[in-house]
């Protein structure tokens, strides 16, 4: 157990979530204007407490102040200020047209709150990938349980400590802990669990929800590779990868996890990142300045067991120049690594780099497609025909071409996985979308003169059946087919290889 961290007691864990479930009963967090006060006060705990969250994440992870408020703090409140912006927009029901017969009917999807709500997050970012849903819970009018993740513990109490002092306690409550809370809370019963996390955990919290029957949102991690060709800018595209997988210093669910590269770019590939190493770190020390730390002694062995067991060759870094006391590990650049590697297992989660060379794009699809579908694809290319091969046959989460972790920061697009990395989505409005149900609703003229002429046009309805009926419905309801009958049903125009340019499929 944490030294920092105040654990909520086990046995308190049922009755907070019945006071979350009688105070949706009244209808509180139906009022969008509550709403939106509760996610204003949710930007000034972040916009109060800046520093705070700042020193909370250098304790956990080490982690350097820039990356905090550039990756966590700025887009959270960007998050909060767009979404209080649209939320009567993303709130009001929408109207649907169903055809001519039912001009006389209202027909409209409204946008319903779910009920009581389960947020469970990760440490890796302990505030978006925690508070991040959060807004969207509370956007869309639930009543939520955010449980952080231990291991983040500096930041989990702090959130603990400041959340009474903003937030509405009788619609969102803080409950802090391990496994156990962990494990009581999920016995509870939710109308959503959006749970960020390994897919391990991923696996118990689908099997817990499963009992109420509960819809669950899975925003978990994997290894996400990034294919380079020839025809890309190798300087560019060393400053990126490097940036985005040193950023939190590996421990990023969207980090490029390795490169897929031609062979015979391989080296001055290498030679590209060596050189944008030393301009960002000069020296490569425990005492390097602007490169976090492992999250906990566990981590940190994992990490420095991967490199140890490699049987890579070492571009830059490596096992000895790691710290335990200081939870650091080196960047460490692996070349010609096989695809059996020990790097190549798992998803690394460190400040350690593998490129696994290959002969062709094609090549690289098929590496990628005999594994689990990533998190994230990137890629660097200058050519389109290139771009669009793989984009046609792979599949991972999301996609970026030519950088990295925007997909993350762009809260119009929605952010989530697909197969073993998750499911479900979130951001902006896709993330309102989630936490709501989309309650179909249609009025029906049925009192006064309007109803009784519905009445008389819906009575045909009716037993005794007849074929003048029958014949009334398939006049006034059949939508008239505006397709012809398909010439050859069974035939595609892709498949692999199909109307790819040669010199695309086989060589770079
Ligand atoms: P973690 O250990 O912090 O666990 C996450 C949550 O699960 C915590 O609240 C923890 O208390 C709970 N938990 C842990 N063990 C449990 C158990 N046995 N039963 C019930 N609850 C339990 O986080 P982690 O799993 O180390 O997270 C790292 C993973 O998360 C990586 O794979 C990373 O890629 C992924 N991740 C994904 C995203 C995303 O948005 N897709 C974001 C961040 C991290």
């Amino acid at each position: 157990m944490s030294a920092v961290l105040q654990n909520t007691p086990v046995e308190a864990i049922p009755q907070i979530v019945e006071n979350l479930r009688s105070a949706f009963a009244t209808g509180k967090t139906r009022s969008v204007e509550y709403r939106k006060k509760q996610l204003k006060q949710l930007y000034f705990l972040i916009h109060d407490n800046e520093k705070a969250f700042v020193e909370a994440i250098r304790k956990d992870l080490g982690r350097p102040a820039m990356e905090t408020v550039f990756g966590e703090v700025i887009s959270i409140k960007n998050e909060i200020v767009d979404t209080v912006k649209n939320l009567d927009k993303w709130a009001k029901p929408t109207t649907v047209k169903a055809g001519a017969a039912y001009m006389l009917h209202t027909t409209q999807i409204n946008k319903d709150p779910k009920g009581t709500v389960l947020v469970m997050g990760a440490w890796n970012y302990p505030i978006t990938v925690q508070i991040g849903p959060m807004v969207s819970a509370i956007a869309a009018g639930n009543t939520t349980v955010l449980k952080p993740s231990e291991l983040s513990a500096n930041c989990a109490q702090l959130i603990a400590d400041l959340w009474p002092k903003y937030m509405d306690p009788e619609t969102t409550v803080v409950v802090n802990g391990a496994i156990d809370q962990s494990t009581a809370i999920l016995d509870q019963r939710f109308e959503h669990i959006f749970y960020t996390g390994s897919g391990n955990v991923g696996r118990i919290v689908a099997a817990k929800a499963s009992k109420w029957l509960c819809p669950v949102s899975l925003e978990l991690g994997g290894k996400s590779p990034v294919i380079i060709d020839h025809t890309a800018d190798l300087k560019i595209a060393a400053h990126r990868v490097l940036w985005a997988k040193l950023y939190n210093t590996g421990q990023t669910c969207v980090a490029p996890d390795y490169i897929l590269i031609e062979r015979s770019i391989q080296d001055r590939f290498a030679a590209e990142l060596v050189q944008a190493a030393k301009e960002y770190w000069p020296s490569m020390t425990k005492d390097v300045r602007d490169f976090g730390r492992i999250v906990n002694e566990r981590h940190w062995k994992r990490v420095q067991s991967l490199i140890s067991q490699s049987k890579g060759e070492i571009v830059m870094g490596g096992a000895e120049y790691s710290e335990e006391s200081e939870k650091f590990v080196p960047l460490t650049v692996l070349k010609n690594v096989h695809p059996d590697d020990a790097t190549m297992d798992d998803e690394i989660f460190g400040p350690v780099l593998p490129m696994v060379p290959v002969d062709n794009v094609r090549e690289a699809i098929d590496f990628i497609n005999a594994r689990d579908q990533p998190l994230a694809l990137y890629f660097f290319t200058a050519n389109d025909a290139t771009a669009e091969y793989i984009m046609t046959y792979t599949r991972s989460g999301s996609a970026v071409r030519g950088d990295m972790l925007l997909q993350y920061v762009i809260n119009e697009l929605p952010f989530g996985g697909t197969g073993p990395s998750g499911y479900g989505a979130y951001h902006g409005k896709h993330g309102f979308d989630t936490f709501s149900h989309q309650r179909a609703y249609v009025e029906e003229p049925a009192n006064g003169i309007l109803g009784r002429v519905v009445e008389a046009i819906m009575s045909s309805r009716y037993p005794p059946y007849t074929p003048r009926k029958l014949a009334l419905f398939r006049y006034t309801l059949s939508h008239s087919a505006f397709f012809g009958r398909p010439k050859n049903p069974n035939e595609s125009n892709t498949s692999l290889d199909r109307g790819v340019p040669k010199q695309v499929r086989t060589k770079l």
